[in-house]
């Protein structure tokens, strides 16, 4: 089984080594025949080849059925028109990526703020506020004078209806409760739309309850009762900030794993960006890359039914809660003794002697 490997920028090349540790270790324990491939995206595959993403690494996405996407420095791109093309946008557009499974919860040994939390943000992932990815052709991030800067907001009925089937899907997986965050008190036309069709799939979940929160009213329950939420419903940039807080509620940016899926295809992505501060200081946690690309390898055991793919991911990510969860074996973000590539080989030790 291939794996397309894209380190990317920033942290991205050490959390990938490490997370490429721990999946060999995986593939020798389960004789899975991963074939690890490596490309270059972002700045390096700039200064190579002249383009942040390079139309051949897309193409060799599309004929891969399992792609580790490392974290982009978008900031430091140039404009578009020069090659800096915005990865996660080309990934998700292309390949119509359109639900953002982002979970979070707490770990036995890791110091988080919240006391007790699972859920997972479900965040749709082609629309809303990305003026750079929302509309057919052109920006709809512009200025009619060089002092009024305007931006449209798109959100359609078959937007919101497959990213809400993916969360009731979810949630009958789980405690079966589905949070809906939206503003359309103020937002009534868009969030009200998202709402509405939120509800209306709601209707063909009987066995799923459904609740209804505001987007500011859910920054705060979060912090005061994370307990309480299982899966959360929401449009793309409310999901981009609130998954943001459930990581930090957890432990921090570096604990916060995802998936980008289809139809099709799935890439997996930590939510965390390139954290260029912390860039080749060996401190950076590895821990979301790993967990995402467990995701990405129950996604598809869970499509082919293969038991012995499922069970290995589920094996990797009880790996990971056993480094974390020994003090000699945690990060430096969370007071442990371990740097980035260390915090990989202990996965992988994990992963080599523990029972399944
Ligand atoms: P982007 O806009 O690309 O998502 P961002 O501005 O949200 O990026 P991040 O790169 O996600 O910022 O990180 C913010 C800060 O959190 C970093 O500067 C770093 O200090 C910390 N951080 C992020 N990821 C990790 C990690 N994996 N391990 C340790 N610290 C991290």
């Amino acid at each position: 089984m291939k794996l397309l490997i894209l380190p990317g920028d920033g942290i991205g090349p050490e959390i990938t080594d490490a997370t490429c540790a721990a999946l060999g270790a995986l593939d020798r324990r389960f004789g899975l025949g991963f074939d690890m491939v490596h490309r270059d995206i972002g700045l390096k595959a700039h200064a190579d080849m002249g383009s942040t993403m390079p139309d051949a690494v897309m193409a060799e996405i599309a004929e891969t059925e399992a792609t580790i996407l490392g974290p982009t420095d978008t900031y430091a791109y140039p404009p578009e028109s020069e090659g800096g093309i915005t990865p996660s946008k080309a990934v998700r557009t292309t390949f119509d990526l359109y639900g953002n499974i982002r979970p979070s919860r707490t770990r036995p040994g890791v110091p988080g703020m919240a006391k007790e939390m699972d859920l997972v943000v479900a965040r749709e992932n082609t629309e809303g506020f990305y003026a750079d990815r929302n509309m057919f052709m052109g920006n709809a991030e512009f200025m009619p004078t060089p002092e009024v800067a305007l931006a449209v907001r798109k959100i359609t009925t078959h937007g919101s209806r497959r990213i809400a089937k993916v969360a009731f899907d979810l949630a009958r997986t789980r405690r079966k409760k589905v949070t809906v965050v939206h503003k359309a008190n103020v937002l009534k036309v868009t969030d009200g739309l998202f709402l509405r069709e939120a509800k209306s799939m709601g209707e063909d979940y009987p066995d799923v309850e459904i609740e209804e929160v505001i987007i500011d009213a859910m920054a705060a329950l979060l912090i005061r009762r994370p307990e309480t939420f299982d899966v959360v419903l929401t449009t793309n940039m409310y999901g981009d900030i609130l998954s943001d807080e459930c990581a930090e509620l957890s432990g921090g940016l570096g604990f916060g794993p995802s998936i980008n899926a289809g139809d099709d295809h799935a890439i997996a992505q930590a939510a965390h960006g390139s954290a260029p501060d912390i860039a080749g200081q060996d401190i950076a946690n590895p821990t979301a890359l790993m967990l995402s690309a467990t995701m990405l390898l129950k996604w598809i055991a869970a499509r082919h039914g293969n038991n012995q793919l499922a069970a290995a991911a589920a094996h990797m990510e009880n790996a990971v809660d056993h480094a974390l969860g020994q003090p000699a074996t945690q990060t430096k973000d969370i007071g442990g003794p371990l740097g980035t590539q260390a915090f990989g080989e202990a996965v992988a030790l994990a992963i080599e002697n523990l029972e399944e």
